[in-house]
């Protein structure tokens, strides 16, 4: 069987590292870093996000304010909430919750977080850069960072491999094809217009399926000893939890571990790193601006 992947023990030690560098901060220069959240509307799942983040922050020492607006708030309210936020120098991190109510123009939004506070990594400044050949974004984007964070943690050689990324959103499977790519792999995108989807992937060393889709990645779809990254968090129901539903992966866990040499688990595998990746991405702008080392 494989190996199973252990993002919430990784996320963990990175966590402490953070905390670690945050107390340094403070001790030396009596400053810490500050994360800003902006979450609008009601969406449950995004205020479990938004909690879990805030939570993270508070964990490792890292300020945060949160700026919670109401589903029919006007776009405006939003940008101001954005820019003032900009000007504010104990904030070094913006996040805007995504997806925004449809009557926003989400990418305007986007477009007006300060590139140097951008710690999502979702201004298309940071993802052109991120895209570019010899050019260095501010910020990467959390999930693809962590991504590639499980799978240099776990001892995975990246260069030369053929990977394959399932899914191409700008949050997700773009950047993670991007940034692939950055490490040196042959990357190939599958997406719903992919001709025999479960063929390209079977040739792949590494997947990372982030399309969305619960138990679409069969085992059937994984070439004997890859190593599988699975991505998606997608509610099935489920009688037997609480809440009626529970999360589940892209891949068909029960047969993709008979396959792979390692597979990382949902939950505990991709979504403790992004948590992590975003309070590094903050600390990280936090001693540019501090210009702390
Ligand atoms: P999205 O819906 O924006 O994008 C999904 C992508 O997959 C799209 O490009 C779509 O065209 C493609 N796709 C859909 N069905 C497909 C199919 N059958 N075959 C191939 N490609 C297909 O979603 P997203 O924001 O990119 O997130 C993807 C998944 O990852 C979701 O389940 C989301 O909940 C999860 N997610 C997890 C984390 C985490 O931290 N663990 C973070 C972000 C997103």
């Amino acid at each position: 069987n494989a190996a199973l992947i252990d993002g919430k023990s990784m996320a963990e030690e990175i966590r402490s590292g953070i905390s670690d560098e945050v107390r340094r901060m403070n001790t030396s220069i009596g400053k810490v870093p500050g994360l800003a959240v902006i979450l609008v509307g009601e969406r449950k799942d995004s205020q479990t996000y938004v909690r879990n983040k805030i939570k993270a922050c508070e964990d490792v020492g890292i300020m945060s304010v949160m700026t919670e607006l109401a589903d029919n708030c006007a776009e405006d309210e939003v940008l101001n909430a954005v820019l003032s936020l900009n000007d504010n120098p104990s904030v070094h991190g913006i996040l805007v919750q995504l997806p925004l109510p449809h009557h926003m123009d989400e990418e305007k939004i986007l477009n007006a977080v300060s590139l140097d506070k951008d710690v999502d990594g979702f201004h298309p400044v940071n993802m052109g850069n991120l895209a570019m050949r010899g050019r260095m974004p501010l910020f990467i984007p959390c999930t693809p960072k962590g991504c590639i964070e499980l799978l240099i943690r776990s001892g995975v050689e990246i260069t030369r491999k053929k990977a394959v990324v399932i899914g191409r959103s700008n949050i997700v499977g773009l950047p993670t094809s991007l940034l692939l790519q950055r490490h040196h792999a042959t990357v190939t995108t599958v997406h719903p217009f992919t001709k025999n989807p479960e063929e390209i992937t079977r040739d792949a060393d590494i997947v990372v399926s982030a399309a969305g889709v619960a138990n679409l990645v069969r085992g059937s779809w994984i070439k004997p000893g890859a190593v599988v990254i699975d991505v998606g968090t997608n509610p099935v129901e489920d009688p037997n939890n609480e809440h009626g539903y529970s999360l589940t992966g892209d891949v068909c866990f029960e047969e993709a571990v008979t396959v792979a040499s390692a597979i990382t688990p949902v939950p505990g595998g991709v979504g403790p790193m992004t948590i992590a990746m975003l309070l590094s991405n903050t600390l990280d702008s936090a001693k540019r601006a501090y210009r702390f080392t």
